[in-house]
């Protein structure tokens, strides 16, 4: 074959996996090309809350925390029920805490301990998070690690439209389509880091046809490309009907409304100023819940101590300064600002607090932390499809198996574009499990390539 470039590694999508991926790659010595779609270094991983799950760092112990991947992985099965992969869930656990002590250490990323909240699955604080609570500001610093690097080159406005494949099936490059026409680049390994089919609506339809019709609140460019290259290599796909969803993004500015105001003691009603179940399990699931109800709406209800709690999050923060939250001294001034009936909000309220004294509701909530107190505040919130959670299957060196559940040669997978650890339902997506498989499998993958050419 005729090459227009020959690297060690080529990555496809320069989000969080795929930046990771090179980095971790460059560090063991490799030269690598990324390869982006379009001509921003964005992809989900800049819309995230920029929260990370890993266990048993140091930035745990200094707080005291007793964590361990062991019981991080606990927790996953947990929330999904045994259904992911027990070998590979345990290895990105094992993976998650050196790879954020790497992240800080070798890379210079400031993250610290997220402990305003606990978020819905996790047995101990274990979120590590930039200053700013957000997945932009976690996106830039990786960005800015990578232009230092002499031997990774990143092409924007570049999407990979095949994967080339030698006389025996083993993975010999990509083709790329870029604005000085197409390109052929040789590489010993490709690493699939183009995310999931969250913005592709034929594929949704065939998954996840529940969420077809619902707000999609990811990344437009993330069409499910390499899990239809994989498909058509004869690569295992799994868990294609699981997906992060969300219960609460802002009707009025879309922007996210973190179910930190749920774990902070919040909750949400539907348009009869009514609870309709236990919003501490998760998010993502609460959002079938919220499509159940009258205009597919709901209103999230919290008060002034909940609400102070969430300004270090900078979506929560943005949606405060841009005045998109109702705030009313009574639960009837509130329900008049959301339009809702009065009486109905009220008496919603005081059973609310009558749990929070009981310890809990009529729907099995049991997390309590407070009783709600004037000024209450309020916002309408819709549901929301963040991103899919099924994808190509892996082995614990993030490699990319056939249908025999045998590695096809030289080709990886992580984040989006390979299955998670959610199992196959969105119940069993637990908070930062996005981030988890796209870092974790990304890191696992780069340097399992490198040290393999
Ligand atoms: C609002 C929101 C908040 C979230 N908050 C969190 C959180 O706090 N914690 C958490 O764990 N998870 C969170 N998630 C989930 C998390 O953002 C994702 O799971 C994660 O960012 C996925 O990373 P990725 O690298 O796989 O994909 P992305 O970051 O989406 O990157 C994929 C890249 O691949 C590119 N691409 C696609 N196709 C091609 C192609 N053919 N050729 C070249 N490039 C291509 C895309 O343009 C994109 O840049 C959140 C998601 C959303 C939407």
């Amino acid at each position: 074959m005729n090459w227009d470039a020959e690297v060690d590694i080529a990555v496809v999508g320069a989000g969080g996996c795929g930046l990771v991926a090179a980095l971790a790659a460059s560090d063991q010595g490799a030269e690598v090309v990324i390869l982006e779609k379009t001509e921003h270094v964005l992809g989900n991983t800049a819309s995230s809350a920029g929260m990370i799950q890993a266990a048993g760092t140091r930035f745990q112990r200094e707080l005291g925390i007793d964590d361990s991947p062991e019981q991080m992985a606990k927790d996953i099965f947990h929330k999904n029920g045994h259904e992911s992969d027990p070998e590979l869930t345990l290895a990105v656990c094992r993976a998650s805490g050196p790879m954020v002590e790497w992240m800080v250490d070798k890379l210079g990323i400031e993250l610290s301990l997220f402990t305003e909240f606990k978020w819905p699955g996790h047995s101990h604080h274990r979120m590590h998070a930039p200053k700013s609570r957000s997945g932009l500001e976690l996106i830039n610093q990786l960005r800015r690690e990578v232009a230092k690097r002499e031997d990774i080159y990143l092409m924007l406005k570049s999407p990979v439209t095949r994967l080339l494949t030698g006389g025996d099936g083993q993975i010999i490059g990509v083709e790329t389509s870029t604005p000085d026409g197409i390109q052929r680049i040789g590489a010993k390994k490709v690493i699939l880091a183009s995310n999931g089919f969250g913005g592709n609506k034929e594929m949704v339809q065939q998954y996840i046809p529940e969420m077809a019709e619902v707000l999609y609140f990811g990344y437009e460019a993330n069409t499910g490309d390499a899990i239809k290259w994989g498909l058509e290599l004869g690569a295992q796909v799994e868990n294609m009907t699981c997906f992060q969803g969300h219960a609460s993004v802002a009707s009025s500015h879309g922007i996210l409304v973190t179910w930190g105001g749920v774990m902070s003691g919040g909750f949400l009603v539907n348009q009869l100023g009514k609870r309709f179940g236990d919003e501490s399990e998760g998010y993502s699931e609460y959002a079938l819940e919220v499509m159940k109800q009258p205009g597919r709406i709901a209103n999230y209800i919290m008060d002034e101590e909940i609400h102070q709690n969430l300004l270090s999050i900078e979506d929560y923060k943005n949606l405060a300064q841009l005045h998109g939250l109702k705030i009313a001294d009574t639960p009837e001034g509130l329900a008049q600002k959301l339009g809702l009936p009065e009486a109905g909000l009220a008496a919603t309220i005081e059973q609310f607090n009558q749990a929070v004294q009981d310890g809990q509701d009529s729907f099995g909530r049991t997390w309590f932390p407070k009783k709600l107190k004037p000024p209450f505040y309020g916002v309408k919130v819709e549901p929301a499809l963040f991103h899919t959670q099924g994808g190509l299957k892996i082995n614990v060196n993030a490699q990319v198996l056939n249908t025999k559940g045998e590695p096809i040669p030289n080709l990886y997978a992580g984040g989006g574009a390979a299955v998670g650890v959610s199992g196959r339902k969105p119940k069993g997506y637990m908070s930062g499990n996005g981030l988890l498989a796209a870092l974790g499998f990304g890191f696992i993958a780069g340097r399992h390539a490198a040290e393999n050419l």
